[in-house]
């Protein structure tokens, strides 16, 4: 993998995929490695991104990295020389200012390691994901299983109603669909919006 293969020379690698594709699990996975081999790590998550801990990365299954909110991916350009490898996890929350933050510091030296979802709920490219995943020198899509076929899955389908964009969830809220599931469900939806309910409120 390419993520083995660097001395001085910095980079960027993304690690994208669905809900419950476990990118945050492969992010900690590469962290915790680097780590290992006594490198110096930085982790940091949008503010936004507060489900389970303020100063913590912590994936579904509950392995944790301690990490830095911010709000503004500026910030991370005050880490100090001696960092080697800076983790940014939930990417796809950051404006689109990190792409340009990410390129810095990867030019400066340093590893640069991105978890997101690559598409929003309504399958779009999700904030600066894109053009993270153009300028990065080595890209993972990462897949769930699709939860009604057993598929590979690479849609976050939401189960809820809401139509705002950033929808903190888990099981409840999210479910990963393969393509075929996916393109189903919204054809259903898009039916039922679009039909009568004639015998309602009575
Ligand atoms: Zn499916």
């Amino acid at each position: 993998m390419f993520s083995e293969n660097y001395k001085k020379t910095g980079c960027i690698e993304v690690v994208c995929g669905s809900m419950f594709s476990g990118k945050t699990e492969e992010l900690i996975r590469r962290l915790k490695r680097a780590q290992f081999a006594k490198q110096k790590i930085v982790i940091f998550k949008p503010t936004v991104d507060n489900r389970y801990s303020d100063v913590e990365v912590v994936s579904h299954d509950f392995h944790k990295i301690t990490s830095t909110p911010i709000s503004d991916p500026a910030e991370m350009l005050k880490v100090g020389p001696d960092v080697q490898v800076v983790g940014v996890d939930e990417a796809q929350f950051f404006d689109e200012s990190l792409v340009d933050v990410c390129q810095q510091l990867a030019n400066r030296g340093v590893r640069v390691i991105i978890a997101g979802l690559d598409t929003d709920f309504l399958g779009q490219p999700f904030g600066p994901m894109p053009r993270l995943m153009a300028v990065a020198e080595d890209v993972q899509k990462v897949h769930a299983i699709c939860v009604r076929c057993g598929a590979l899955a690479n849609h976050s389908h939401r189960l809820s109603k809401s139509e705002d964009l950033v929808l903190l969830g888990e099981k409840n809220v999210y479910e990963p669909l393969c393509r075929d599931c996916y393109n189903a469900a919204r054809a259903r939806e898009e039916q039922e919006k679009s039909t009568p309910r004639l015998f309602e409120d009575q």
